[in-house]
């Protein structure tokens, strides 16, 4: 698949081509369901798909994942949710941000699941289902340390007597930074969560998004929630990836020019050749998610072209960049270039750009040819 030239109408079009591999991630999910069940043989796995799951789609994403038997999803905002609902009619659908002012008609007609975070949400809830005489399900975010969502340990038993009027479906908090294994705090958190689950009813709880399902004694408890490690991200940084490769971005070659030593590229001239060098400008720049940050951050970004990492030299623009092909074997206008794929993680292109693959994959443009690959077609 590397060596594919790009699509005669995706390069008549000046597309980038986006390739979403559906079972990779249809591998993944299995994987962590496999893993989920280390717990106990009753653990579920559910798929977090919000931000357009992860920048990859959310249509194509949940319908590999609906296919696999994945039952329960969480997205952000209750819109995704709606959008959601159209494609997966039986699906349990958990709203992270929570419910906002006046929306319990909306969750309600769309059957979507609350993350009820605070005491006036759990109160409007709860006044809703009343109103109702329908005790519909509702999950507790209860803070463990985030400061961002979630009911602290204070308000707790006035929302145990508001759950009267509703189904406590779960329990939940979600982790500061399980992604550092060797972190206390992850544990600090595991024990206040238990501490506060045993001042309200007894429901189902979970805890784990991605790299928390890989702590030394994960709590997978009843439901594990993984986005990240489903798209390929590596839920265990400096460790082996255990997830395999979902997304691969490749980008075309429009011109090529050779520079003298001296001479600069790009805005603001940022660049300058240290020698006689040969230049690639390609068709992806910072409006394609190609972070600007990222030429400026070190190590610096690079794309694969001609068997050789190829520095990006100069500022990224906003539909192009340009990149130093002098040590590549001799390239084209309308090659294809790799800035994801075999040879670039999103986890790599991710430090080399300053931040984090979740943002790498949130930041996908809407500009690209988006193909989507299952049963290897
Ligand atoms: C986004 C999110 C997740 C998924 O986290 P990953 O690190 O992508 O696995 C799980 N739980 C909550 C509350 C989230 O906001």
């Amino acid at each position: 698949m590397p060596d594919d030239p790009v699509p005669a109408d995706a390069r008549a079009t000046g597309q980038v081509i986006l390739r979403v591999d559906l079972d990779a991630l249809a591998e993944n999910w299995r994987r962590l369901a496999a893993r989920a069940q280390r717990g106990a043989k009753g653990t579920e796995c559910g798929a977090v798909v919000k931000a357009d799951a992860y920048g990859l789609g959310l249509a194509p994403v949940a319908r590999a994942l609906l296919e696999q038997g994945c039952a329960s999803f969480f997205v952000a905002h209750p819109g995704e949710g709606q959008e959601l609902r159209a494609i997966a009619p039986q699906a349990r659908i958990f709203i992270l941000n929570g419910l906002p002012p006046d929306a319990c008609p909306l969750f309600a007609a769309s059957r979507l699941i609350p993350v009820l975070g605070s005491l006036p949400e759990v109160a409007e809830w709860a006044g809703f289902c009343r109103a109702q005489g329908a005790r519909l399900p509702a999950a507790i975010h209860i803070d463990t340390g985030m400061n961002r969502l979630g009911l602290p340990a204070a308000d707790l038993f006035s929302a145990r007597t508001l759950m009267a009027d509703f189904e406590p479906a779960l329990a939940m908090s979600h982790f500061i930074s399980a992604e550092d294994r060797s972190s206390s705090r992850s544990r600090r958190q595991i024990e206040l969560f238990e501490q506060a689950r045993g001042k309200l009813p007894p429901m189902p709880a979970s805890l784990c998004n991605s790299s928390g399902m890989f702590l030394d004694e994960p709590p997978f408890l009843d439901l594990c929630r993984p986005g990240y490690a489903l798209y390929g991200g590596n839920p265990i940084p400096g460790f082996e990836n255990p997830m395999r490769r979902v997304v691969e971005l490749y980008a075309e070659i429009l011109q090529i020019r050779d520079v003298e030593a001296g001479e600069t590229a790009g805005y603001n001239a940022r660049w300058t050749a240290p020698s006689r060098r040969r230049l690639a400008t390609l068709n992806l720049g910072y409006a394609d998610g190609f972070l600007r940050s990222g030429a400026e951050a070190r190590p610096g970004v690079q794309a694969f072209a001609g068997g050789k990492f190829c520095p990006v030299v100069g500022r990224i623009s906003m539909d192009l960049s340009i990149i130093d092909i002098s040590d590549a074997s001799p390239l084209r206008r309308g090659d294809r270039v790799e800035i994801l794929g075999p040879h670039i993680s999103v986890d790599e292109l991710a430090t080399r750009s300053s931040t984090i693959g979740y943002e790498i994959l949130t930041r996908l443009g809407p500009r690209f040819r988006r193909e989507y690959v299952s049963n290897g077609q």
